[in-house]
Formats: C-alpha cells, sequence, structure tokens
C-alpha cells in the first residue's frame, strides 16, 4: 500500500494553524515507508512494539524522533531510553521509576506522557484521576527519585466507537483533566502537551483540544 501523501499534506495543513503537533504511526510499516513520508519533511514518528522500535531506529535518520505509544512493559524500558523522543503511555509509577533509573544510568532525561484512562473498554490502560493525583504528588515529593524524567502531558484512547457524543465526552473528559492540572509545575512535571486524536477520531479530538495527534491508517492504509 502506497503511502498517501494527499492525505498527509491535508492533514497538515488542518494542524498547521492550530499548532497541532503530527505523530505518524508507523507500527508495522516498513522503514522505505517511513522514509517516503520523512522526505516530505515528517519527523515525528510512533512505534509500538519495543523490537519494532529499536530495529527501525537504527535504520533510520538521526534526525527522526521516535515515539513509543504502546504499552510499555518496565523490563524493556532500557532497550528504548537512549533514543526515544517521548514516551506517551505511561501509567503507573513502577514503570515511572524504572525509566528515570534507566535514564540515570546514560544522563538523559526521558520525556514521559501518563495516560489516562478515558475509554469504555476495560482492555485500554490508564490512570483515573485519583491515581494521576497520586502520581503528581509522588513526583513532587521526591525530585530525586525521578530526576531523569520529565512528564510533558497527557495522552489518551477514545472508545472504538462512532458515536460522536461518547468519543466527544471522552476527549472533553480528558481536556479537562488537563486544564485542572496543567498549571501544577514542579522540577519534573510541566503538562503542555495533550496527545489525543487517531484516524477515526481526530478532528473531534481537534475540536475538543488535542495538541498532538496519533495518525496511522490514514497515511499508511489500513493494517491488515
Ligand atoms: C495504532 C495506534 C494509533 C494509530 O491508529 P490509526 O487508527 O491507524 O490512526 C494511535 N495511537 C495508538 C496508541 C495506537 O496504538
Amino acid at each position: 500500500m502506497p503511502v498517501n501523501k494527499t492525505k498527509y499534506y491535508e492533514i497538515k495543513k488542518e494542524l498547521e494553524p492550530k499548532n497541532i503537533t503530527l505523530v505518524a504511526v508507523s507500527k508495522v510499516r516498513t522503514d522505505k515507508d517511513i522514509l517516503e513520508l520523512y522526505n516530505e519533511g515528517q519527523r515525528d514518528f510512533g512505534e509500538n512494539y519495543v523490537q519494532e522500535i529499536v530495529e527501525k531506529q537504527g535504520l533510520l535518520p538521526k534526525d527522526t524522533r521516535l515515539h513509543f505509544i504502546g504499552h510499555l512493559q518496565s523490563n524493556k524500558v532500557k532497550q528504548i531510553v537512549s533514543f526515544v523522543h517521548l514516551i506517551h503511555g505511561v501509567d503507573s509509577l513502577k514503570l515511572l521509576r524504572e525509566i528515570s533509573k534507566q535514564g540515570a544510568k546514560i544522563n538523559r532525561v526521558i520525556h514521559c506522557l501518563l495516560q489516562i484512562h478515558i475509554a469504555e473498554e476495560q482492555t485500554k490502560f490508564g490512570l483515573n484521576e485519583e491515581e494521576l493525583l497520586n502520581v503528581i504528588a509522588e513526583v513532587k515529593q521526591k525530585p530525586m527519585e525521578y530526576a531523569h524524567i520529565f512528564i510533558d502531558g497527557l495522552m489518551g484512547m477514545a472508545t472504538f466507537s462512532d458515536d460522536e457524543e461518547k468519543v466527544r465526552g471522552e476527549f472533553k473528559y480528558l481536556k479537562y483533566m488537563f486544564d485542572k492540572y496543567k498549571d501544577v509545575t514542579t522540577l519534573n512535571c510541566n503538562l503542555t502537551i495533550l496527545s489525543m486524536g487517531m484516524s477515526d477520531d481526530y478532528k473531534w479530538a481537534i475540536e475538543e483540544g488535542s495538541t498532538m495527534i496519533r495518525i496511522g491508517s490514514l497515511l499508511f492504509g489500513r493494517r491488515i
């Protein structure tokens, strides 16, 4: 399936006036497909699997910004800390501590987003508000334990549904959380990024206040 450059430019045009970042989700696509978009100027790419992001990192130009958007297991953190641009799906203190520990070993601060559970499906990961508060409080109280992470914002995935009201409601809730906590500024936390919106719901996500969208299928075709 060829990369859809027309769609790429169409989306870029929609995002530009609003200063929204496009992460091109390239999981299961070849490095050749990625390079096709790279050559159009795209630099931010999102990957879900550790082995895949590591392999691709070795093949892609050094100024490619690789985002990890999947569910990260603590025991795999060390494989990606040396190059990852932003980890979107952090959903526990245990994971955050491990990321900071691995970051410390190579003296690199790892940028992270906290994933909030907004969908109906229980299979989707994420923190509830109480857990989010707990993470922020802990990071604030023990800055040295988390010296090599920086929390840049929140991420969420809406329910897989074409019920516009429902999906918008979930995005609204995430935006509300973002606004509520964005003034909490600590040594290693300042919420400026709101990562929400995928191929099927990004237009709603933008209207509800997204600052970063993650698009795969519209650019690279449906995954099989
Ligand atoms: C796969 C994936 C996307 C992209 O999905 P599309 O529907 O192909 O745009 C976005 N975010 C996450 C977390 C994903 O796993």
